[in-house]
């Protein structure tokens, strides 16, 4: 490697010598975000909102094929409006951003920029919803909103994110139920079939439910640090909001019954999970079926006779079959080399004079480094399989590092000596009482991620007081 290459990738700390920093490098050098103006804002550039934008889209169709229309709901919340629901007000209190003057003139009642939409749909929904025949009511809305966090990462904890918000109405409490079921199989899928993400499914505890509802199911990934990250959650309301708002409607035999409803959100914080997840110490690692550009070509040699034309062929015959894009700038091959796996293009195309003589091109994958020779007639047909394959590897490796890191503990001592040494997931019994996991997030600043659905019985008591346990909690730090 020339002296220039190696001082371009020193630019990113090594994630085994600063985590957090390795982080931040990434998200720099792979040009995804800059800071904005206000602290804690971020400015998500062409290359990072472009990876969000495929998870958009995939995510969007999801959405459309369950069912669901997209609407778009305002910015702004009336203070009173806020107030309706209690627990719901005094969950996202803390990090309201208010209005409170029109241009000059100082308003007669606050107005809240939106953390979240409930409030505004549940009004909505009571003015609109009047019969059994209107429901159910399936609205999906992409927006922004605000919460004014103290401590602020790009992606992992932004004061203004990216987001959709579905908001639904139903007759029963089962329709309901159903349909958080039905959210949170969407997330899990997207997550583990694009993003190559493995979760784990299951229901906050009590103090981990989203504030005003009834449950709230999640699913979460261990990043690769150990530390978990909730992905995506998707909440049951039963009738609270409902009771709140006076949402009500007349059933079949002309009675009057309030609605069930969900809620349930994806955030640009996925992007801080793809990062963790599949990065290394030359960047950014993107799954192919996310990718903006699933190939990049590299004429080597370009100045060459022939070369770059020969490039731009193999870029318009490869089109056909992949997302692919060409470097043919004046600069090193060997800078490029760099960039690309920096921004973590999953396949390099080579192509070179010696290349041409053969009819052949070399393809390199980011994910293992491996190169492999290809007829230049049979590439059409290898590049979509390769792509496949690195999305699986990516996938498997992940599963391999999270089972590697998940651990089990039957009291506090082991809990304890597993986030000394190794970080990761432990999976442990927990009696039910609050207590227990205030007293462990105390001693070890785990918490709890998820009830999984699917259970084990690893001991018969509680980890923290022996006590007798209800049902198998993970437990993580996390972001
Ligand atoms: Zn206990």
């Amino acid at each position: 490697m020339g002296k220039k290459n190696k001082q371009f990738v020193e630019k990113i700390t090594a994630m085994e010598d600063d985590f957090a920093q390795w982080y931040t490098d990434v998200v720099k050098q792979a040009e995804l975000v800059d800071y904005g103006q206000v602290k804690g804002t971020m400015i998500i550039k062409p290359y990072g909102y472009a990876i969000w934008e495929n998870v958009k889209d995939e995510l969007d169709n999801m959405i459309k094929a369950t069912g669901h229309s997209n609407v778009s709901f305002p910015l702004f919340i009336p203070e009173s409006l806020l107030q309706k629901e209690k627990d719901h007000v005094e969950g996202f209190a803390p990090e309201v951003a208010w209005v409170t003057h029109g241009g000059e003139e100082e308003l007669a009642e606050r107005i809240a920029v939106r953390p979240t939409s409930e409030v505004l749909f549940c009004e909505y929904y009571s003015k609109n919803i009047h019969s059994y025949r209107d429901l159910p009511k399936l609205y999906n809305q992409w927006g922004n909103v605000v919460r004014w966090e103290k401590t602020t990462r790009p992606f992992l904890r932004s004061s203004e994110f990216h987001w959709q918000e579905g908001h639904t109405a139903h007759a029963t409490d089962e329709d309901a139920s159903n349909e958080t079921d039905r959210m949170l199989g969407v997330y899990a899928d997207l997550v583990e079939e694009y993003l190559a993400i493995p979760v784990i499914r299951g229901r906050k505890t009590e103090s981990e439910k989203f504030a005003g509802a009834k449950y709230t199911l999640t699913i979460e990934a261990m990043m690769h640090d150990g530390k978990a990250l909730q992905s995506g959650t998707s909440h049951h309301f039963g009738s609270g909001f409902a009771e709140a708002f006076n949402i009500t409607y007349l059933d079949e035999n002309g009675e009057s019954q309030h609605v069930h409803q969900t809620s349930w959100g994806l955030s640009t914080r996925i992007m801080g999970a793809l990062i963790m997840v599949h990065g290394d110490n030359r960047g950014l690692v993107v799954p192919p079926r996310i990718a903006p550009t699933q190939a990049m070509i590299v004429p080597i040699a370009q100045h060459k006779e022939g070369v770059l034309d020969k490039a731009y062929d193999l870029r318009d015959k490869l089109k056909n079959v992949a997302r692919v894009d060409i470097d043919g700038s004046d600069k090193m091959p060997g800078w490029k080399f760099n960039e690309y796996e920096m921004k973590g293009i999953p396949v390099r195309v080579e192509m070179g004079p010696k290349d041409i003589e053969k009819e052949q091109v070399v393809l390199v994958r980011r994910d293992t480094g491996e190169k492999e020779f290809v007829k230049l007639s049979e590439v059409e047909d290898r590049l979509p399989k390769l792509l496949d394959e690195v999305q699986q590897n990516l996938y498997n490796r992940a599963l391999e590092h999270r089972n590697e890191r998940t651990f089990t503990a039957t009291n506090m001592e082991e809990f304890s000596k597993v986030l000394e040494e190794t970080p990761g997931f432990i999976k442990a019994m927990w009696c039910g009482e609050e207590a227990c996991e205030d007293k462990i997030q105390e001693e070890t600043s785990a918490t709890s991620r998820c009830i999984p659905f699917e259970q084990e019985k690893v001991a018969d008591h509680c980890v923290c007081c022996g006590k007798e346990a209800k049902e198998l909690v993970y437990w993580a730090k996390a972001y």
